[in-house]
């Protein structure tokens, strides 16, 4: 995602009722939050957060929050949510390393990986967001039969996962490497950057994984 500083985005998010804005005060009690006790349900690196909006539309009875951590790019998603009216979902301008001080564990029910950055370098593989050291993160905030869903159309960072996410001692239930053309579409809901690229003929790739 190209970044470009914008002005007034770090005010704009530090008083929008949108935004939660000492999330760990809330770390195990999120279900007050929302005032139910329905999933939790979180993106991480949602950026303008198409995705993550449109299944807390179709999906009223689930709790979402969308995590991302720059204030350019959450400014994008909250001028998009202040049209709409939807009571389950908030936001976090986070950085994913700090989940397990944000989610008590078992207090997530699923995790969205969406077009995570590839960091194509060996030297920056830790900063994958499929790598072991993230399975281990969210291990620890996942319910014990929670997933994992992760889209990406690069094949590197598929072919990848497919080896990290074992390698962190977990499953892969299912996986494909051409989405749209899969059963697993069923309910399918794209991305920004998934609309980008398979606009641009790019196959996209998902699995899902638990424990
Ligand atoms: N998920 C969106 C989609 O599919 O259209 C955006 C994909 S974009 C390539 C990846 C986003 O993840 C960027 O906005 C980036 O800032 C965010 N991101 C990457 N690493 C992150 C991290 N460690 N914590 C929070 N957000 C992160």
């Amino acid at each position: 995602m190209r970044l470009r500083h914008i002005r007034g985005a770090e005010q704009a998010i530090a008083t929008s009722p949108y935004v939660i804005q000492q999330p760990q005060e809330y770390r195990g009690r999120f279900a007050q939050l929302f005032g139910n006790r329905n999933p939790l349900r979180i993106e991480v690196g949602m950026g303008k957060g198409r995705f993550i909006m449109e299944l807390a539309a179709r999906n009223p009875q689930v709790n979402y929050i969308g995590i991302e951590r720059y204030s350019s790019v959450l400014l994008r998603a909250l001028q998009k949510r202040e049209e709409l009216a939807l009571p389950n979902i908030y936001f976090l301008c986070e950085d994913a390393r700090l989940l397990a001080e944000i989610f008590a564990p078992g207090e997530v029910d699923r995790i969205y990986l969406n077009f995570s950055d590839p960091w194509p370098k060996d030297r920056h593989a830790k900063r994958r967001l499929t790598s072991p050291d993230f399975m281990r993160l969210y291990d620890q905030i996942l319910k014990p039969d929670g997933t994992v869903e992760f889209k990406t159309d690069n094949q590197d960072l598929f072919a990848y996962s497919l080896e990290s996410i074992p390698e962190a001692g977990w499953r892969v239930d299912a996986f494909t490497r051409d989405l749209h053309c899969s059963p697993m579409a069923e309910g399918n809901v794209m991305t920004e950057y998934e609309m980008r690229f398979s606009a641009a003929g790019n196959p996209i790739c998902k699995l899902v994984a638990s424990r």
